[in-house]
């Protein structure tokens, strides 16, 4: 029973400067955010030790009474959550959730339609070099001018290719789907829906953005991303692909479910269900929003900076810096420099390469769980147009990074 500290501190080193780190410095990488205390203590519980193949009822391990009962909780809870009649809460990662999800929907060789990841798809939507680029035969759709995922070039290409499954889903994109005539088009080309909500499900959670479930034949998401809970995937769907989802998770692809992550991902399908819950993913859309309004001022934009599709309605703002004399390389580091962790981004048509960028992801949702309101949200919009501009005062900046910190302490006790 020796503490970690005492067995291992190297480790136990790392693990306390990152905690100085996740409690000193603003993290705004949009697909970060901070677990409960409760999450964290699941996940670090005695579960951990138990091996659990199978669905609970129907394991090929004794004494799993204690964690068939978390598990089904966690079932429970994530379909009551999105109205969903099927959940597997089992799949490790996201990406983990897709590659089950894609197997069960389609053949290798079968055609594959997503968003391109230059637009801001996801690896798993067809990469050249992710498993789903490497073994179904892949047509990626774009956003066009304006910044908004072109639904006429979806149809044309769905008609053309008659896919077998249409991806609806994004990791850099700051405007809602329109689910609707994704369904259309899936239903006039034959075509399964799959929506990965991995980025925004926490906002569907709160009812603060269309539920994909109404409208996809499988859905999956991360539940650490907005939703805010465990490091972890999940899928839901309609009860008629069950059998092909739960053997595709195991054994298809997985072999003993990590049963201390899927009781966390319990705890936090409860604390998406509160009022509470509700009210942070309104400030997170609403720091959002005030991101991208004080990034589009003037003073700003004389500089070559902008936001991509000129605002959001989700939890992100995409900087674009194909005007700027600054790169996505040169701007994430001058803000990690005065505290604020983003991550830079490839823009649509980038002219800079892909380890540069032209663009920055910036989320607020690690920021709303820490607390933060729309005054907070200015100032750090504000000390982000500042850092941006050609020239900056990075200590002055720094400071105004520790104020709001200060304001907002993260995990205060733990140590
Ligand atoms: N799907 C989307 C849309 C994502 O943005 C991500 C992660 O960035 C994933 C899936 C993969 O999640 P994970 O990193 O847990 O594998």
């Amino acid at each position: 029973n020796t503490p970690l500290h005492e067995l291992d501190p190297d480790v136990a080193a790392a693990v306390d400067a990152e905690l100085l780190r996740q409690q000193s410095t603003l993290e705004m990488i949009a697909s970060e955010n901070f677990a409960p205390v409760a999450v964290m203590e699941a996940q670090g519980s005695v579960l951990t030790n138990k091996y659990a193949e199978g669905y609970p009822g129907r394991r090929y391990y004794g004494g799993c009474e204690h964690v068939d009962v978390a598990e089904q909780i966690a079932i429970d809870r994530v379909k009551d959550l999105f109205g969903a009649e099927y959940a597997n809460v089992q799949p490790h990662s996201g990406a983990s959730a897709n590659q089950a999800a894609l197997f069960a929907m389609a053949q290798p060789g079968d055609t594959i339609l997503g968003l391109d990841l230059a637009h801001g798809g996801h690896l798993t939507h067809g990469m050249r070099l992710n498993f789903s680029g490497k073994q179904f035969d892949v047509v990626a759709y774009h956003v066009d001018a304006a910044g908004l995922v072109d639904m006429a070039e979806v149809e044309r290409l769905a008609k053309e290719h008659r896919p077998k499954v249409i991806i609806a889903g994004w990791s850099a994109y700051p405007r809602q789907l329109d689910f609707a005539e994704f369904r259309r088009i899936a239903d006039e080309t034959g075509a399964l829906l799959w929506v990965d909500m991995a980025h925004f499900a926490g906002l569907v959670a709160a009812g603060l953005h269309p539920n994909p479930v109404e409208y996809a034949d499988v859905v999956t998401s991360t539940t650490h991303k907005t939703l805010g809970g465990p490091r972890g995937g999940i899928i839901l769907a309609r009860k008629e692909f069950a059998k092909k989802l739960n053997s595709s998770v195991f054994p298809g692809f997985q072999g003993g479910p990590l049963e201390h992550v899927i009781a966390a991902k319990a705890v936090s399908f409860k604390v998406a269900a509160s009022e509470e819950f509700k009210e942070r993913q309104q400030r997170t859309l609403d720091g959002a929003r005030i991101l991208a309004e004080r990034l589009v001022r003037d003073d700003v934009t004389r500089h070559g900076v902008s936001v991509l599709s000129g605002g959001t309605d989700v939890h992100l703002v995409l900087v674009d810096l194909r005007d700027s004399e600054l790169d996505g390389q040169q701007a994430e580091d001058r803000l990690h420099e005065v505290g604020i962790t983003v991550n830079r981004n490839a823009v649509p048509n980038d002219p800079r390469p892909p380890m540069v960028t032209s663009g920055l992801r910036i989320g607020t949702p690690a920021l709303a769980t820490r607390g933060f309101g729309d005054e907070d949200f200015a100032e750090v919009a504000d000390v982000i147009a500042e850092t941006l501009k050609p020239s900056y005062d990075a200590a002055a900046l720094k400071a105004r990074v520790s104020a709001l910190a200060d304001k907002h302490p993260l995990y205060p006790g733990l140590k």
